[in-house]
């Protein structure tokens, strides 16, 4: 059945020097019956075991095998032999010891993709006489029940061939003369090929003896010639499913826990730190813009400026007529313009005694003409009357929440802050110049109409120290109010400026425009995107939200981050992918042998791969969940930071879909990288070498 011609074998030490370990070996093996191979330690017994079990290749000759030359066998050949003719008995017993009987000898099967029924278990274990230990866990037992396991565990693949390598050499006597009475009752079902160096057991056992003395045979064997026709097909067995294979390898190889946690720990940092600064990489400055009047829940920014945003810094430009017009055209909007005039006196006295308090207006953010069916339109109620003549103005609840904070100071009239009522300020004057600074005029308050201001917010906001973080934030939501609202108007007649300011020029337009907000992201998102379209470099359209006062500096910071996280992100993979690969490289220096044996039991190159991956694929799978949570969460800090740092209420940056899509690939390719260097060194390994490695 099995041919040997011509075996030679050649080891090569690092040292690079050649051991010749077989010599021109030529034996020929029978269906059944006990061989024994005899030779003192070091005589290349192990070695002729490994080849004829595949396990290893001859430097030269040929091991042929039911008419079929190894030569001819390729990788998947080798695993089909393995796997389906050869059961192997190693001296060390190499079981799994924290598996049970019952699992190490379905093992064997499993590795084939095939589960073992208990009466297949049963059956084999009572072949070797151990069926009452059968879920005994394998550090309960004997050497000698150990080694009947391993029996077990060859025979249940129904192999041909079992291979023993001294079997015996770690057991005592009479346990020995018990193994051996099982190997020789086996010769009468199967080919059994034990390697030893006891003369006595040999001779009292084998019916045949291959004598071998340093590498050499001593009796000459004349081979019959092999026939082609009685080439027998190899069958070629499943290979363990990859999820079994994974689960296999994660709950049936020694792993070290602490290590596995550090592990963990250091991985999730990284994926973490990655999953950070992809976030932090990829902000949108539309997406900040339009989220900051979804946080303002759509109040504020119904303002548009055109800036100059030049050398010299932001300068307001004039929004022509036209302009208003073909904006209002192309939008299909209202746009109304708001022209800048300037506030005297009341305001300014009462602010600059109370310097401390910044939260007040010095001056309104413009004059808007109107008439009364625009203000009923935009849902604004009036308390008191509506201008009459040019002279008269409509003041807000905001500027009436300002006197009663600061008081009314104005030519001789002095009215203190708990004094204020609406009926007071009635009938009192402000005065009020246009652009070009003509003296100023004097209006008289009509009216008061309730924008909708939110009085609570300002507040709270006089409560906190001014030097403060918590004010710097609150404080823009005053700036807010100012630049971006119709809270801090005043509102005028049809035609009252012109009347009123000698040198009003209403040719040159208006300083902003203003109109309803659409109460809906996309709707707003249309208008960002036209008033970046009708803007060029330095010429820009921009909603006032309540980001406008510092967008610059804000943007100038996003850039910053940003490039100093491509680089943090690019040294976090490369540290997750060398702290998994060191991982594994040392997992699987530790595994090299329990790899071996899996392979002698017939374990494909691709499940052992799997098997060993198991642990790093693991550990990146637990990271990924865990940096999930943990970039989310650096992230929600950040913004937190920035916001604070900048006074704003908007989230800048979002750790979503397309982070986690990214931090996935990442993670993928990371463990694929980690991995595969390390496993496939160790696969492509003979799998003699691998057991070999611990038994020396
Ligand atoms: P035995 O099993 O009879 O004790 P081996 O087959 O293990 O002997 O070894 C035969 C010879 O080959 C010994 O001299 C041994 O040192 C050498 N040898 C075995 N494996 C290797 C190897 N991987 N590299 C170099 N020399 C080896
Ligand atoms: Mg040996």
């Amino acid at each position: 059945m099995l041919q040997l011609r011509k075996i030679t074998k050649e080891y090569k030490t690092k040292q690079k020097t050649k051991v010749q370990a077989l010599t021109d070996i030529n034996y020929e093996f029978k269906e059944k019956g006990f061989y024994a191979i005899l030779g003192k330690s070091g005589s290349g017994k192990t070695t002729l075991l490994n080849i004829i079990a595949g396990l290893d290749k001859p430097t030269s000759g040929e091991v042929i095998f039911e008419g079929q030359a190894f030569s001819s066998f390729k990788g998947k050949d080798f695993d089909a032999y393995r796997n389906t003719c050869v059961g192997f008995v190693f001296q060390e017993f190499n079981l799994l010891e924290n598996l049970n009987v019952y699992k190490n000898v379905s093992l064997a099967l499993e590795l084939q993709g095939r589960k073992a029924t208990e009466a297949e278990i049963i059956e084999v274990l009572r072949k070797v006489g151990i069926e009452d230990l059968i879920y005994r866990n394998i550090y309960e037992l004997s050497g000698g029940q150990k080694q009947r396991v391993a029996i077990a565990r060859a025979l249940i693949k129904k192999p041909r061939i079992i291979i023993a390598d001294e079997p015996t050499g770690s057991l005592d006597q009479e346990i020995a003369v018990e193994i051996f009475e099982i190997l020789k009752e086996l010769s009468k079902e199967y080919l059994v090929i034990l390697v030893t160096h006891n003369e006595e057991y040999a001779e009292t056992y084998a019916e045949q003896i291959l004598h071998l003395a340093e590498g050499r045979q001593k009796e000459e064997v004349s081979l019959e010639e092999i026939e082609e026709e009685n080439r027998v097909e190899l069958e070629y067995k499943k290979s363990l499913s990859i999820f079994a294979s994974l689960k296999m390898g994660f709950t049936n190889l020694r792993i070290n826990v602490v290590r596995l946690v550090i592990c963990i720990i250091l991985s999730t940092i990284s994926f973490s730190c990655f999953g950070f600064c992809i976030t932090v990489s990829s902000y949108s400055e539309r997406e900040i813009a339009l989220n900051s009047i979804v946080v303002d829940d759509y109040i504020n920014p119904n303002v548009i400026a055109n800036w100059d945003v030049g050398e010299n810094g932001r300068n307001s430009l004039p929004i022509t007529k036209e302009k208003l017009q073909k904006i209002n055209n192309d939008l299909q909007k209202n746009y109304k313009g708001i022209s800048q005039v300037y506030a005297k006196s009341c305001f300014l006295k009462s602010v600059f005694e109370h310097n401390n308090d910044q939260l007040s207006l010095i001056n309104p953010c413009g004059g808007l003409e109107v008439n009364e069916e625009y203000l009923t339109k935009l849902g604004f109620s009036l308390y008191g009357n509506f201008p009459q003549v040019e002279d008269e103005i409509i003041i807000t609840e905001y500027y009436y929440h300002t006197f009663t904070r600061l008081g009314y100071k104005e030519d001789s009239i002095e009215i203190p802050q708990e004094k204020i009522t609406k009926d007071i300020l009635l009938g009192k004057p402000i005065y009020l110049s246009g652009f070009k600074s003509e003296n100023p005029k004097k209006f008289k308050i009509c009216g008061i109409i309730d924008t909708g201001f939110d009085v609570k917010q300002y507040d709270a906001l006089s409560r906190y120290d001014v030097n403060s973080k918590t004010y710097a934030h609150d404080f823009n939501l005053v700036q807010q109010y100012k630049n971006a609202s119709y809270h801090s108007l005043v509102y005028l007649k049809e035609g009252a400026l012109k009347a009123c300011f000698e040198h009003y020029d209403e040719t040159n337009g208006y300083t902003y425009i203003i109109d309803e907000m659409p109460k809906n992201k996309e709707k707003v998102a249309e208008i960002y995107d036209y008033l970046n379209d009708i803007s060029s470099l330095n010429n820009r359209y921009v909603f006032c939200t309540q980001l406008i006062p510092n967008i610059n500096d804000l943007i100038v910071k996003l850039k910053l981050y940003q490039f100093v996280s491509g680089i943090l992100g690019g040294i976090a993979s490369i540290f997750s992918v060398c702290l998994l690969y060191s991982l594994l490289s040392f997992t699987i220096e530790n595994k090299k042998k329990e790899m071996g044996v899996l392979r002698a039991l017939g374990a494909k190159a691709r499940t052992i791969f799997v098997m060993f991956s198991s642990e790093g694929i693991y550990v990146n799978f637990v990271s990924l969940i865990l940096a999930y949570l943990g970039s989310s969460l650096i992230v929600l800090y950040f913004n937190h930071f920035l916001k604070y740092q900048n006074g704003i209420r908007v989230e800048i940056y979002h750790f979503n879909v397309v982070q986690y899509l990214i931090l996935l690939g990442v993670a993928i390719a990371v463990t694929i990288l980690a991995i595969a260097v390390p496993v496939i060194k160790v696969v492509r390994k003979s799998p003699a070498e691998a057991i070999r490695m611990e038994i020396k």
